[in-house]
């Protein structure tokens, strides 16, 4: 569905990915690892356009979307629900989720996502007038994930999802994620919480110093001496 060929890309001269190969097949949960700057936040935005890549290639269905726009990508089905849960703090939940469907033109359609998407998140309908802004953090993350879903992406690109929450939260967040895959969703995962981002994930990719240090399914990932070592620590 989605392919990475050696991508490379930079801040400015800064010099960020060097050669990042990866993909993901239909249906698949994969999880992107690694420490602080090795570089998982910007192969997100190289994929969603808002960095263009100055080499390689990145294919999404069979096109080479590398060139595109951001808009012009969101259109071909991919939504990115960035790190921080940035909503619009001032505006009510309820257009928060109306905004995610900017691009779409069935508005009846997006009228019975918007009711679906309050009954699969309740909070969301209950808080459907409140700014926000005024939304715990917990619940401000699950509205970024579904304002993403108003878009109806193919394929979903997570950055840290589970950042900032309570425990009780983190769990939620992944039993959402979950709940996504079993209803058909596409996602790039990227997580602090390797071991909580492992068991939700089909594969996974380690990312070190802008390149892709290691690859497998997630169950070798769990199992492999440098993940434990450097991702999973002790528990
Ligand atoms: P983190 O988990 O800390 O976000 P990451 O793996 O997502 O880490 P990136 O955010 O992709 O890492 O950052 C990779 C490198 O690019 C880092 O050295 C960082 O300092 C640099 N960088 C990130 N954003 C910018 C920017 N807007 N301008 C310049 N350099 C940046």
């Amino acid at each position: 569905m989605l392919t990475l060929k050696s991508v490379h890309s930079y801040y400015g001269r800064l010099h960020v990915l060097k050669g990042v190969s990866l993909h993901v097949r239909p249906g698949e949960i994969v999880t992107l690892l690694g420490a602080n700057g090795a570089g998982k936040t910007t192969t997100l935005r190289t994929i969603s356009g808002l960095l263009r890549p100055r080499k390689g290639k990145i294919e999404f269905l069979g096109e080479d979307i590398s060139r595109l726009s951001a808009d012009q990508i969101v259109l071909r089905g991919i939504a990115h629900v960035p790190e921080g849960r940035r909503v619009f703090s001032s505006l009510s939940v309820a257009a928060n989720l109306e905004l995610g469907a900017f691009a779409r033109h069935d508005h009846k359609s997006v009228r019975a996502d918007l009711e679906d998407i309050q009954r699969r998140f309740p909070i969301l309908k209950e808080r459907s007038k409140q700014p926000a802004g005024t939304l715990s953090g917990g619940e401000q993350q699950i509205l970024a994930i579904a304002r993403a879903l108003m878009a109806r992406p193919k394929l979903l690109l997570l950055d840290e999802p589970s950042m900032g929450l309570a425990p009780r939260l983190v769990r939620h967040v992944f039993e959402i994620i979950v709940g996504l895959q079993k209803t058909g969703a596409t996602i790039l995962l990227i997580e602090q919480n390797a071991r909580a981002a492992l068991k939700v994930a089909d594969r996974g990719y380690v990312m070190e110093t802008g390149g892709i240090s290691l690859d497998g399914s997630a169950a070798d990932l769990m199992n492999h001496n440098e993940v434990k070592r450097a991702y999973l620590g002790k528990g």
